[in-house]
């Protein structure tokens, strides 16, 4: 662990404590100590080392850990040339360790004290520089925040000695640029995480690539958001390995060597830097999208971005010196510049001054950050012995005391890493379809085939059924038929008989025996006619019983068939559950496309601010509301996104994702807007939502949302569907105006505002409208916005402001001088005007500067336009202005109106004269009226 201990500022300002070792003059007390500035005790106590020890890990976002710059003093041993000339005299300084002392011989008795963080004799190890100087710097990087490792003295004392000998002869020389590489390398994951290295050298405030000499005039760029500076135009490059990074700053070295005998300088008057990237992503903390109804986690994973700036600063006699050594004056200009200013930076941060000059180097914007920024700062500073150098010493010395005082808020930069979020989201969206469509594809078939078989076995069973039925009618048929032939046979054979028996009685009428006779015959036909009857009867039965049998068979048969409906209707009835089950897979589906939608909405927002970043311009160009939404798509990445956003659209459909904007659930209502939204930059897609009732939806949205999220992005959607003149009417006709300046003096947001604003101007570009749109409070509530001070709003409401007076001075060609005054000066938006109307931001002052020309344009307004002040300013708009057609316009409609001529005149100015008398563009004009 390092005993370089990080103290925290808590009593903002260092105390630079001073003793006065004076043995001559105080025989009493050999240590007199003399307070030299504010504040109380000796900096001694160490209390808790900020992050030191990889304290980070439990730092959040947003939180800030102050840490004071740390100062360690190395003392280079004498040389071979010191030993022989010095050989009869003592060093000039004295270093106390265990006490973090140095003394600093004045003469022989006496001598100046002064403490320090550390501090590192002649015999101090590169090794134990590295541990004590870098590695709390090295650990703080690795934990994610910013770090500098700074090297401070005259020449030859071992700046470059300390910060970078490759140690290739011997690796106990390895100086700190290489031992740094070595534990950032060997704590990070390959895997996730990323380390790449930038090398270049500053001399004469010109930087210069040492990986690439011939790029040798590399611009700085701000962030204008976070001041973050950058070098886009230096070469960045990827290490893998230790060896391939010392391989690299061989070649640096060697580079910086040969431009700088090239240039007839010596090392020790540039400045080099080494700047290494950090990139690694944070395991265990994620951001986290929630959504209810895939009831799963989304996880965007955070990464961390750091950089260590290694420093190795010329030679601090420079700062003297470099006059009066034969420089030439520019170089001793920009030699003395850089250094001079970092000086001047460090006494003010030092004294807590409410002015830094940073802006007044190269070196001091670089290192913006690492003095009075958000990085860990570690400074060395090398002495020599000799007391030949004394003064240098002395005064190299007091920087190290003065860079103690400075206070840092060290800071983790964290971000989102939404690009691997979308890829993962946009597999596991391509899984679940996948998986959907084999699903529906499964159950189909399964339902073709029951319904299949389910028919064969119907089917079947009607035609057993039918056969059976047959046979046994036919059967009985054929019983019946028999029967009755059998009965007429009997019958035939009784009448027979009967004929016979009358013919006897007939012929003989004796008595008894012919009685007896007949009553015997009579009695036999009784008994077969009972057998017959028997007979029948139990055929009868055996009928009976197979018309049961077959009965009973039909509702069996009847009751399988309804088992068999049952079975059907069962089956109609799952059909109808998938049906369900897909509608709602469907919807989820639409959910995470608006969301992933979403987050490479938001992903795009980032990559676009960055690169806006990245090229230092500023955000709010002059039509900035519409291209904003509408060149969402980088270009890399575009063409990809665009599809899926028209993939969405056919697949979800645009009724389903205007159905959504009234969901019950606040989060898909956001997302479905954000969505619609994005759907409406696109100019092809207006018609098609404003069809769907789209619009309505929007403005209902506005009406009964509290939501500002939901308040933005729907003002930001009219906004872009309010370009088109059938959707302006439409938007004025369904109250859209009230419901705006409703939403504008409700919002806190200045994004809200810029949308809404961005809306009314849209529609105040509409000639039709003007009227309308005045008296529903639209000029008014532009004006009301101008609360918001952000400039992107200010824009807006000049745009509107422009686009209203552009329309009126359309209508003064119709209508003539009979034109009335202007709704604009009606409604006072004059003074704003005027007041703005030198903007520094150029789309406000452009708009307002065109809003002038127009509003001149009536005679009407011209009294109002005077006593007001905006004579002026379109006097010195035809000046002035940078554009030479807005020049002209103005330079034409002061000549042409009559008020405007008289009252120049009356105040004597000429202005008939040739305008080639005025120059173009020159500030502090004299044309101040007051
Ligand atoms: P600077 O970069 O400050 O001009 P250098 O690092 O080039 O100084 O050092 C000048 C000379 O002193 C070099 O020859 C270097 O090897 C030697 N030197 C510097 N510091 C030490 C040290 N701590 N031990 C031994 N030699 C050193
Ligand atoms: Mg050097």
């Amino acid at each position: 662990m390092s005993s370089f201990s990080y103290r925290n500022g808590i009593t903002s300002k260092g105390v630079g404590v001073k003793f006065d070792n004076n043995s001559s003059k105080s025989s009493s007390s050999s240590f007199k100590s003399k307070v030299q500035s504010t504040g109380s005790g000796i900096r001694r106590s160490s209390t808790g080392s900020v992050g030191g020890g990889g304290g980070g890990g439990s730092t959040k976002d947003d939180s800030a850990v102050s840490g004071r710059v740390r100062v360690a003093v190395r003392l280079r041993p004498r040389n071979a040339e010191e030993m022989v000339a010095d050989a009869d005299f003592a060093d000039c300084v004295e270093l106390q360790p265990e006490v973090k002392r140095l003394k600093i011989r004045k003469n022989n008795w006496d001598s100046d004290t002064y403490e320090f963080d550390e501090l590192l004799t002649e015999f101090a190890s590169q090794k134990r520089v590295y541990e004590v100087v870098a590695k709390p710097v090295v650990e703080s990087v690795l934990d994610g925040y910013n770090g500098t490792i700074m090297a401070y003295g005259q020449t030859g004392t071992g700046k470059t000695y300390t910060l970078g000998r490759l140690g290739e002869e011997d690796t106990a020389g390895r100086g700190i640029m290489v031992r740094a590489l070595e534990d950032i390398l060997a704590e990070i994951s390959p895997e996730t995480d990323a380390v790449s290295v930038s090398y270049f050298q500053l001399y004469m405030e010109t930087i210069q690539d040492l990986f690439d000499p011939a790029n040798d005039n590399i611009s700085i760029m701000e962030d204008p958001r976070n001041g973050d500076v950058s070098l886009p135009g230096v070469n960045l490059v990827d290490i893998r390995d230790q060896n391939s990074f010392v391989e690299l700053l061989r070649i640096g070295e060697a580079h910086r060597f040969a431009a700088n005998t090239k240039l007839n300088t010596e090392s020790s008057r540039s400045h080099a830097i080494l700047m290494v990237h950090v990139k690694r992503s944070v395991k265990g903390k994620n951001s986290s999208l929630s959504s209810e109804s895939t009831g799963k986690t989304l996880k965007a994973p955070i990464v961390r971005k750091s950089k260590l700036v290694i420093v190795d600063l010329a030679g601090s006699e420079r700062v003297e010196k470099s006059g009066s050594e034969g420089h030439t004056f520019e170089e001793a200009k920009s030699i003395n510049l850089s250094l001079s200013a970092l000086g001047k930076c460090i006494n003010a941060l030092a004294e807590n001054s409410a002015h830094v000059p940073v802006r007044d180097s190269k070196l001091t914007r670089l290192l913006r950050d690492s003095f009075g920024g958000t990085a860990r700062t570690s400074l060395i500073i090398t002495i020599g012995p000799s007391p030949r150098h004394r003064g240098e010493t002395a005064s190299t010395i007091m920087f190290g005391q003065r860079a103690m005082k400075v206070e840092n808020m060290l800071k983790i930069k964290e971000e989102f890493d939404y690009k691997s979020l979308s890829r993962k989201l946009d597999v596991q969206l391509d899984k679940l379809i996948a998986e959907h469509e084999r699903q529906q594809k499964a159950f189909q078939d399964e339902v073709e085939r029951i319904t299949l078989e389910a028919q064969k076995r119907v089917a079947e069973a009607e035609r057993n059924y039918a056969d059976a039925l047959e046979k046994e009618k036919l059967k009985y048929q054929k019983d019946y038929a028999d029967s009755i032939k059998k009965l007429e046979e009997q019958w035939a054979a009784k009448q027979e008989k009967h004929g016979h028996r009358k013919v006897k009685v007939g012929q003989a009428d004796d008595g008894i025996d012919q009685k007896s006779n007949s009553e015997l015959s009579t009695s036999g036909e009784v008994a077969e006619i009972k057998k017959t009857l028997q007979n029948e009867t139990l055929l009868r039965k055996a009928a009976e019983a197979e018309v049961n049998n077959l009965r009973n068979q039909l509702i069996q048969w009847k009751k399988a068939e309804a088992a068999r409906n049952a079975e059907i209707s069962n089956l109609h009835k799952l059909v109808e559950d998938e049906a369900h089950q897909k509608a709602t897979l469907e919807e989820e589906i639409a959910i995470l496309r608006s969301q992933l939608l979403q987050i490479s909405f938001e992903a795009d927002q980032t990559r676009r601010n960055l690169d806006i970043g990245r090229n230092g311009e500023l955000s709010g160009s002059l039509d900035s509301l519409i291209p904003q939404v509408k060149h969402q798509q980088p270009k890399d990445s575009g063409d990809g996104e665009k599809g899926s956003m028209v993939k969405l659209f056919e697949q979800v459909g645009l009724h389903k994702i205007l159905s959504l904007l009234e969901s019950e659930d606040a989060d898909i209502r956001i997302h479905a807007v954000k969505v619609v939204a994005n759907l409406a930059a696109e100019e092809s897609n207006q018609e098609k939502i404003v069809e769907a009732g789209g619009l309505t939806s929007l403005l209902t949205l506005l009406r009964s949302s509290n939501d500002e999220t939901i308040h933005r992005v729907a003002a930001g959607a009219i906004a872009n569907l309010a370009m088109n003149e059938i959707n302006q009417e439409l938007i004025m006709s369904q109250g859209g105006i009230s419901l705006l300046s409703l939403t504008a003096a409700n919002a806190e947001d200045p994004q809200t505002l810029r949308m809404v604003a961005g809306a009314i101007a849209n529609l105040c570009g509409n000639d039709k409208l003007q009227v309308k749109l005045r008296a529903e409070g639209g000029i008014r509530a532009l004006l009301g916005m101008v609360r918001c001070r952000h400039p992107d709003v200010l824009a807006q409401v000049a745009r509107g402001i422009a686009n209203f007076a552009k329309c009126e001075s359309r209508a003064i060609s119709t209508q003539g001088t009979k034109a009335g005054k202007s709704l604009l000066i009606e409604d006072g938006t004059l003074p704003w005007i005027v007041q703005n109307a030198n903007n520094e931001a150029s789309p406000i002052r452009r708009h307002i500067e065109l809003a002038l020309c127009h509003l001149a344009q009536a005679e009407a307004n011209a009294k109002d336009m005077i006593n007001g002040g905006a004579l002026w300013e379109l006097v010195r708009i035809s000046r002035d202005c940078s554009r030479e057609d807005i020049r002209t316009l103005a330079y034409r409609t002061l000549k042409s109106s009559p008020s405007f001529q008289a009252e120049l005149k009356r105040l004597r100015i000429d202005y008939e004269l040739n305008r080639g008398v005025f120059p173009h563009r020159r500030r502090n004009h004299s044309t101040d009226c007051a």
